[in-house]
């Protein structure tokens, strides 16, 4: 919902609704833990109230642990808090689940599968950033591929029911490659909000790999 126009949200909302999409992804950040600052609970809280579909709350901040019952209570469903962020991940995933929200965990470029081994069975959703987050818009890295094929060996060695989520660069170009790899869930900013047919855009992604 970054790429979305913030100025007509509510229809950009109901296109969503309307359209084939899964869910609204939501990319919160705090200007620290990255360069921008985009949006919180109370916007959160209100896109909720439109809104007719899964609510996948992606924290770039620092201290998610701090926010989780706030995020709780605007209406999130996943919580995704990043691997870089903290020296207690594994409580703060279980706080998550504690909370009854699905637990997601984002790994940035840099950080490698393997950080997250020990933990798999602690984890709804990873999150494989396919781009340096803080900002829409931006190229996919082909490093992705690579991480998206380790997570996929990695989930379907524990016998882990973890699903692959790649944010960043999504285009209907290189959909069909990042499903292949081994991608569950992708996110689609740009691509869709800024095309002249956001719903029908959807609907082509949807269609990549079937
Ligand atoms: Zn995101």
């Amino acid at each position: 919902m970054l790429s979305a126009d913030f100025m007509k949200l509510g229809a950009e909302i109901d296109m969503i609704n309307e359209s084939e999409a899964d869910w609204f992804h939501l990319d919160v950040m705090d200007g620290r833990f990255v360069p921008n600052i985009s949006y919180g609970m109370p916007i959160i809280a209100q896109m909720k109230k439109r809104a007719k579909k899964t609510f996948d709350v992606h924290l770039m901040v620092e201290d998610p642990e701090r926010y989780l019952v706030e995020f709780k209570n605007a209406g999130a469903d996943y919580v995704t808090v990043h691997y870089e962020t903290g020296y207690h991940i594994h409580r703060t995933l279980t706080a998550i689940r504690t909370l009854g929200m699905k637990a997601g965990l984002a790994i940035n470029p840099h950080t490698p599968v393997e950080m997250v081994r020990d933990f798999i069975h602690e984890i709804d959703l990873l999150l494989v950033m396919s781009i340096n987050p803080g900002f829409g818009g931006q190229k996919f890295l082909p490093l992705t591929y690579n991480k998206i094929r380790q997570a996929k060996d990695l989930i379907t060695k524990a016998g882990s029911n973890t699903l692959i989520e790649i944010d960043g660069g999504v285009t209907l170009e290189n959909a069909a490659e990042i499903i292949a790899a081994g991608a569950d869930v992708l996110v689609a900013g740009n691509t869709v909000f800024s095309s002249p047919d956001p719903k029908d855009t959807i609907k082509r992604l949807k269609g990549v790999g079937k």
